[in-house]
């Protein structure tokens, strides 16, 4: 049985990872600050014997004994990434210091929760693995964008030093239940808004695209990454490839949540990618993985969630 840590484990994708390696046995320890994460995310695990929660800010050093370690601590979305820029960085950079440094001592595996916005405003399309990006990196956006490069740095050079057993995944834009309704992400904002009664907001034309997978394929990926192949080390790229205008994914909220909201048209935020679909040539081939839920099936059931929870 593995002891497992998943930094950031009460946010919206580390919650459904300790769900699935709590219900494999692992024997899990989720840590998290709680910034954007919320214990009811995790509330029906505790109690479990194989499941401990603990507030730690992974910009400080944690000591625990562990073999394998996730680690997703970092906020996601731009509204909360660049409330407190400088925190993001240090989250994303001295996180990474600490849980590699705790895995170099406890010969753990780790693996990062890396970014599609690695890839910045992509100039190729779809973006595969060995494309550099194009990152601005004095933007409102680089607190993320630069941090996140900065960790895979980080996690390539410990493995290149102290031979530390690392992974690293590119994930493109993910959605689902345990979303948070002030998130400030486009899925979640369009349900959010539509179920509300409230106008949709399109940043920009509505022209810019982006590729939306469905959390439970996500999981089933990074499953398969932990326990794939050691020489398999990435960086790999996870997301649906289905590419769709911003307008498009409204006019399909607006179809399947069934609400009159109108589209209002807000400016659009500095340095947002004009386009973005992962090549997942790689993870196909080597995983063996490839996402299983199309957009409309995946918006139901997260239109479904917020509508209880909203309720
Ligand atoms: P989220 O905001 O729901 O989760 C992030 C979690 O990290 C939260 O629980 C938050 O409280 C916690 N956290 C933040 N700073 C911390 C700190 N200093 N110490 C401890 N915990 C801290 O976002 P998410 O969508 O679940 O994203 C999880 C990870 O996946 C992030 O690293 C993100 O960069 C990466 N990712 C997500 C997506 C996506 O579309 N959801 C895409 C690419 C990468
Ligand atoms: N977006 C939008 N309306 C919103 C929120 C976001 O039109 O209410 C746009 C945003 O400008 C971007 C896309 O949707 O072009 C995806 O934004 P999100 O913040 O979800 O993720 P990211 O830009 O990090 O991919």
């Amino acid at each position: 049985m593995h002891k497992t840590l998943v930094t950031g484990g009460a946010g919206f994708l580390g919650s459904h990872l300790c769900d699935r390696l709590v219900s494999l046995g692992e024997d899990v320890l989720c840590v998290d600050n709680y910034f954007t994460g919320r214990k009811r995310n995790v509330d029906h695990l505790s109690g479990k014997p194989n499941f401990e929660l603990m507030r730690h800010d992974v910009t400080f050093p944690l000591y625990v004994e562990v073999d394998r370690i996730y680690n997703l601590a970092c906020p996601a979305s731009p509204v909360h990434y660049q409330y407190n820029p400088v925190q993001t960085t240090k989250t994303s950079v001295h996180g990474a210091i600490n849980m590699l440094g705790l895995a170099k001592r406890t010969n753990a595996r780790i693996l990062q929760f890396s970014t599609s916005e690695v890839y910045g405003d992509p100039q190729i399309h779809p973006q595969t693995e060995d494309y550099w990006g194009n990152v601005n990196p004095i933007g409102p956006r680089s607190c993320y964008d630069e941090g996140k490069r900065c960790a895979e740095t980080l996690f390539f050079d410990y493995h290149r030093q102290y031979r530390t057993d690392i992974k690293v995944v590119r994930i493109f834009n993910t959605y689902g239940p345990r979303m948070h309704p002030n998130d400030g992400r486009v899925v979640s904002n369009f349900i959010v808004q539509v179920l509300q009664g409230e106008d949709i907001t399109i940043y920009g034309s509505g022209q810019q695209t982006r590729s939306f997978c469905y959390v439970d394929d996500l999981i089933d990926a990074i499953q398969l990454m932990m326990s794939g192949p050691d020489d398999l080390i990435g960086p790999v790229n996870l997301g649906n490839p289905g590419e769709f205008t911003m307008l498009e994914l409204a006019e399909m909220v607006l179809k399947l949540a069934g609400g009159k909201s109108k589209l209002v048209f807000k400016p659009l935020p500095a340095d947002d990618p004009k386009q973005r679909k992962p090549d997942i040539s790689l993870a196909r081939a080597r995983l063996g993985w490839e996402p299983k839920v199309s957009l409309e099936d995946g918006l139901k059931e997260t239109i479904a969630y917020f509508r209880k929870t909203l309720a």
